[in-house]
């Protein structure tokens, strides 16, 4: 008996626009010079993975590490600019393979062309370097969203990863670099900001206000996940959670464990910086090669099943016009073991079916909820 072609979870897969909101890709494009026009050994994410998993469109992190490159200023600015520099090449250089899109149609013309669209969306506003030009200055070089902080508060936003963070929300000026990403349709993304910038942001965005790669604090109880009433929040405002693919933020308990394992690796992962004779990037990266395989090793396998755990949590809350995907690809140490590249992106597909969601439900979550809230911002 051969599957019929209307109704099978792969085809389903395919007809649908599949838009990942976050992966880190950027940064092994700059630091390790990968061509991701092979299928890479190592990684979650390639062209040739991509293609695979029938992934129609992914938004690159400009993600600036505050601890390497600064809260701002010049060097912020300056990784920032590296991270999108390469980013564009990537499109000039395979346009075969490439488009390079800032917006909805693009994404659909590149789906249609059977390209995979190339965004780019900045992770923590340290390279605006406190100024308000610089949101128009991101925006014209192409990047389509903007979290005020990541894991370190800013001065003008709290972060869900620091003490400062603790009280601090969203000051005058954080609350204007909103206005001004509404007034040039740039999407605010919510992941990693602390509560009080949460809701400043939600009563200050005259958008649609999205979390490109975050979970449910009621399945998995860390900071970095949003509370059910923020869920709600968030839904009232037209917006969209993605569901983010790593273990720490899916599976209850798991961070406890992570950080159990970290100290006992500490000393391995210490050696293997101090072993390492490049500079303070090649040293993280040597660091993070460690963790990688200790965390594979040590840690409970966490499954793509989970990650529906938190869509279902999400739809049973506020429906399923809310919820996507932002896997956090090569940000992250390890991933769901069924879901551990691109590759595998129709499992996803594979366990929502399996739950009774329809195809139009399957649409909506992988891309089309998203598709809507970037025509919002196009207006
Ligand atoms: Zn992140």
């Amino acid at each position: 008996m051969t599957e019929n072609s209307a109704t099978d979870p792969m085809s389903i897969h395919r007809r649908a626009i599949a838009i990942d909101m976050h992966a880190d890709t950027a940064q092994r494009l700059l630091d390790e010079h990968v061509d991701l026009q092979q299928e890479l050994s190592d990684g979650h994410f390639d062209a040739v993975r991509a293609k695979a998993g029938s992934l129609d469109a992914q938004f690159f992190s400009i993600w600036v590490e505050p601890q390497l490159f600064g809260g701002g200023g010049s060097r912020a600015m300056k990784r920032a600019d590296d991270q999108i520099a390469v980013v564009r090449a990537l499109a000039e250089k395979h346009p075969e393979t490439w488009l390079l899109a800032t917006s909805a149609d693009d994404i659909r013309r590149a789906a249609s062309d059977g390209k995979i669209a190339a965004l780019m969306g900045l992770e923590g506003g340290y390279a605006i370097d406190e100024r308000l030009e610089n949101v128009k200055r991101y925006y014209d070089l192409g990047v389509r969203y903007m979290s005020p902080a990541w894991s370190v508060s800013t001065s003008w936003a709290g972060s869900s990863g620091d003490d400062a963070g603790r009280t601090r929300g969203l000051n005058d000026f954080g609350k204007s670099v909103v206005r001004e990403m509404n007034r040039l349709g740039m999407m605010v993304d919510v992941s990693h900001v602390s509560d009080a910038t949460f809701w400043d942001i939600v009563n200050t965005s005259t958008a649609p206000v999205i979390a490109t790669h975050s979970a449910c604090r009621a399945i998995a109880d860390v900071p970095r996940n949003l509370t059910d009433d923020m869920i709600r929040a968030l839904a009232k405002t037209g917006g969209v959670v993605n569901v983010i693919f790593y273990p720490e933020h899916l599976e209850p308990g798991w961070q406890l464990l992570k950080k159990k394992v970290d100290v006992e690796i500490e000393s391995m992962v210490k050696e293997a910086s101090a072993a390492e004779p490049g500079d303070a990037v090649k040293k993280k990266l040597a660091r993070d090669r460690v963790r990688q395989r200790e965390f594979a090793r040590r840690l409970p396998p966490v499954k793509v099943s989970r990650i529906v755990d938190h869509i279902d949590h999400i739809v049973q809350l506020v429906g399923v016009d809310h919820v996507g995907i932002g896997s956090d690809f090569d940000g992250v140490q390890i991933t769901t073991s069924d879901l551990a590249t691109v590759a595998e992106l129709p499992n996803l597909t594979r366990e929502l079916l399996r739950r009774g969601y329809t195809e139009a439900d399957v649409d909506k979550i992988l891309g089309g909820n998203m598709l809507r809230v970037m025509e919002a911002h196009a207006r």
